[in-house]
């Protein structure tokens, strides 16, 4: 059993991050046991003030990996040559991005906060692989994307959309019920081209680029850890 810590957002994020993983991992969902930080909070800044606590709590259980993450929450513009301009306040992570110089960067902030709460880890050597999602500008993007590889309608360049007309597009309204995640967004998830979603989609390359970063490590088997 694959033991992994999940920071996010809410539990609806917590299982569409698993069921990608394991996909990513060709592995099954069941396969992985998730472990949620026992104080749970929801929302962008509970996920970054809580990240130590929720690390040092996945350590204690001693779980082989964690996917950290938060929506970017951008509100991208149309731009003067037609083409759609990214939020200045919410700059989209680029590689080459250094977490102590791009501040407002969300992916780079929780970057800089998972080396922060390294340091204080009990066990010295304790350096297992934290995977960090932020999707743009939202995670229902992605499974936007995936609509249509499931026959749902075709939505060109969700991470253009802003973060509440992407979840009215996929689900009907702007907050979805656990219901709408079961019967639209989960079976997305399992359902859709993750090759497509990695060319279409960059938010989503940096994930799988991560989770493909830390393969071995995540498939190892636990007596061949150190
Ligand atoms: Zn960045």
């Amino acid at each position: 059993m694959l033991r992994i810590g999940f920071h996010l957002e809410g539990p609806q994020d917590d299982e569409t991050l698993r069921i990608l993983l394991a996909r990513l991992l060709g592995i099954e969902r069941s396969a992985i046991e998730p472990l949620v930080f026992s104080s749970r909070v929801d929302g962008y800044e509970g996920v970054v003030q809580f990240l130590g606590a929720a690390l040092a709590e996945f350590e204690q259980e001693g779980v082989r990996a964690a996917v950290v993450g938060v929506d970017n929450d951008g509100t991208p513009m149309p731009g003067l040559d037609g083409t759609v301009v990214e939020d200045p306040r919410r700059p989209r992570h680029r590689p080459g991005h250094q977490p102590g110089l791009h501040v407002s960067c969300r992916y780079c902030r929780l970057a800089a906060a998972v080396e922060r709460a390294r340091t204080t880890f009990e066990e010295k050597g304790s350096d297992w692989p934290v995977v960090i999602a932020v999707p743009v500008e939202a995670l229902e993007s992605w499974l936007l994307w995936g609509a249509d590889c499931v026959g749902r309608g075709r939505h060109p360049r969700p991470e253009d959309l802003p973060v509440g007309e992407l979840k009215t597009k996929l689900y009907g309204r702007k907050h979805a019920t656990q219901h709408d995640f079961r019967v639209v967004g989960r079976p997305i998830a399992e359902q859709m081209d993750l090759d497509g979603l990695r060319r279409d989609v960059p938010s989503f390359a940096l994930f799988a680029d991560a989770v493909e970063h830390h393969r071995d490590r995540l498939l190892a088997e636990p007596h061949s850890q150190p």
